[in-house]
């Protein structure tokens, strides 16, 4: 039998059986395909179950070949990763203009992450009814379309809280299709995962419950699937994801409008800092290149450098 999983408690997975939900773990002989990651299944995954007789529980006999994933560090040792979740169609950000704020510095680095992973990324600004009356909300708004239409990248607003029906863009944006959610804490996310997914509410308040007695603090993707077909992975508690590593001069490749001049600058390892002959810098000059976009690539490239 085949299915999805779309809950993992660390030894315990609860996995989509074509529409039914069983309870399966792993067994000793399991092989693992990545030795370099804490977790062996992951929320998203594929795989083969063998139902154990006269119960209502299964083994996993295998994983089935990820199409992508989305892994972060782990936090306790540095040479393992933790996979976030995988088979994903789309990463959306949820952004708000404060309370809290999100800076385009986090924007790019989320959509960097995105790009390495080969996943493409949605815009979603929330607390639309705090921005509407603002001139400053505006304003923050309109700067976030010059910033990222051109890039092709969806900004969707919406209000999730007050918006009686979301915008039909933004439903029609999520059918059918695998979105993994993020975003700072605070954004809206569990509000709009409850009105898409109202049976999301009694889990998300469970580990809220949990962690506020310390007793359960490590936090788990799950997938929940929306009614006219496709499905929302929640992440709570993860702010950031990790990039794929990242080799010296390979950060450029994941901005897509510097990786359109890749070959172009004069010397073939142009960082695009200050060297003689670099074609990024005189089309940030020209204005094809966004003033943010690049501040955040030199942020970026900073950070890179100090961990060297
Ligand atoms: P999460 O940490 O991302 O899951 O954020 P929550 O869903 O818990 O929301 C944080 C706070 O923002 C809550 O007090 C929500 O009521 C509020 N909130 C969420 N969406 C909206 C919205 O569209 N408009 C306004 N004004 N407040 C919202
Ligand atoms: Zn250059």
């Amino acid at each position: 039998m085949k299915g999805r999983v779309i809950k993992s408690t660390g030894s315990w997975y609860t996995v989509n059986a074509e529409g039914k939900y069983i309870q399966a773990r792993l067994k000793g002989k399991f092989k693992q395909q990545d030795l370099k990651l804490t977790n062996p299944i992951a929320v998203g995954d594929w795989v083969e179950l063998d139902v154990e007789p006269g119960q209502e529980t299964a083994v996993i006999r295998s994983i089935l070949p990820r199409e992508n994933y989305v892994i972060r560090k782990s936090t306790r040792n540095q040479h393992f990763s933790h996979i976030i979740a995988s088979n994903l169609d789309q990463a959306m950000l949820i952004i708000t203009m404060d309370q809290p704020r999100t800076s385009t510095g986090f924007i790019d680095r989320f959509l960097v992450s995105t790009e390495s992973f080969r996943i493409p990324a949605i815009l979603v600004v929330n607390k639309m009814d705090l921005l509407q009356s603002k001139k400053k909300g505006k304003e923050w708004l309109e700067n976030l379309h010059e910033i990222y239409d051109p890039l092709d990248i969806p900004v969707i607003e919406i209000s999730a809280q007050s918006d009686q029906d979301l915008s039909s863009r933004f439903q029609e944006l999520l059918q059918g299709k695998s979105t993994l959610i993020a975003g700072h804490s605070g954004v809206g996310k569990s509000t709009l995962l409850n009105k898409l997914v109202p049976k999301a509410k009694q889990s998300t308040q469970e580990i809220s419950k949990f962690s506020s007695k310390g007793v359960h603090t490590t936090t788990f993707a799950e997938l929940f699937e929306l009614d006219g077909g496709g499905d929302l992975i929640d992440t709570p508690g993860i702010k950031e994801f990790g990039i794929l590593d990242i080799e010296e001069n390979e950060l450029s490749h994941y901005f897509p409008e510097m990786r359109a001049y890749l070959g172009h600058c004069k010397f073939h390892n142009c960082r695009h800092v200050n060297e003689p002959g670099c074609v990024v810098l005189e089309k940030l000059e020209e204005g094809e290149i966004h003033p943010s976009r690049y501040r955040s690539y030199l942020n970026m490239l900073e950070e890179e450098e100090s961990h060297r």
